[in-house]
């Protein structure tokens, strides 16, 4: 039996069969009605739908159902999508699953449909203490954890960047982090994202998207 912590993390891996499901990158987002699909706060356009993530066994989404992650592709970049404040991307939460409402405009670019399962439990909390031990270096540490996961903690590639809580004490907590390895998708090629959740903040803004460059 192991028990989840916020330094557990699981491998985001694609998957098939029954099991454990941890949600889709790419397709057409399930459950998000045409008037409240998100738009570009910069360009206007409909932004392009990236993934969803469903609460789990593998994912501790602050009481939340369900994540929907979309950036915006309608500009080749000049939006400043990789930013957590311009308005060009967008983590909707949900309180609800709904896997029947399949509405929304056309959007500028479609990743492929790819069902997402957990790997094994990481402690991530041991792998630093290994580092402590001199039994690992920092280096080869990171490089165990540096793929498309759920939980634990970021692996940054320029530089450490965890945001702050905006409404309450401490950090946000990192929810998912994501390459181009799984899905190529469109932030830069060895680019990583990071999707955190603020843990003092129980409203559906309490998510927060950046990605840095590889
Ligand atoms: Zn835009």
């Amino acid at each position: 039996m192991t028990s989840r912590t916020n330094w557990t993390s699981r491998q985001i891996l694609k998957g098939s069969g029954g099991g454990e499901n941890i949600g889709f990158y790419g397709g057409h987002p399930r459950g998000i009605r045409a008037n409240l699909w998100p738009r570009c706060a910069v360009c206007g356009a409909p932004m392009c739908h990236m993934m969803q993530i469903d609460a789990g066994l593998a994912v501790d989404l602050g009481g939340y159902e369900r994540m929907s992650v979309f950036i915006c592709h309608a500009t080749g970049g000049r939006c400043e999508d990789w930013n957590p404040n311009k308005g060009a991307n967008k983590v909707l939460l949900h309180a609800e699953k709904d896997d029947t409402l399949y509405d929304g405009p056309p959007t500028v670019r479609v990743y492929r449909r790819t069902r997402l399962v957990p790997g094994e439990p990481v402690d991530e909390l041991a792998l630093m203490r290994r580092v402590k031990a001199n039994e690992l270096t920092m280096s080869q540490a990171l490089s165990s954890i540096k793929h498309d996961k759920v939980g634990g903690g970021a692996v940054w590639l320029q530089g450490e960047d965890t945001p702050k809580s905006k409404t309450g004490p401490g950090n946000m907590r990192l929810a998912v982090q994501f390459t181009t390895d799984v899905v190529s998708f469109d932030i830069t090629p060895g680019g990583m994202g990071y999707i955190f959740l603020d843990p003092n903040d129980v409203s559906p803004e309490a998510a927060y998207f950046m990605w840095q460059s590889g």
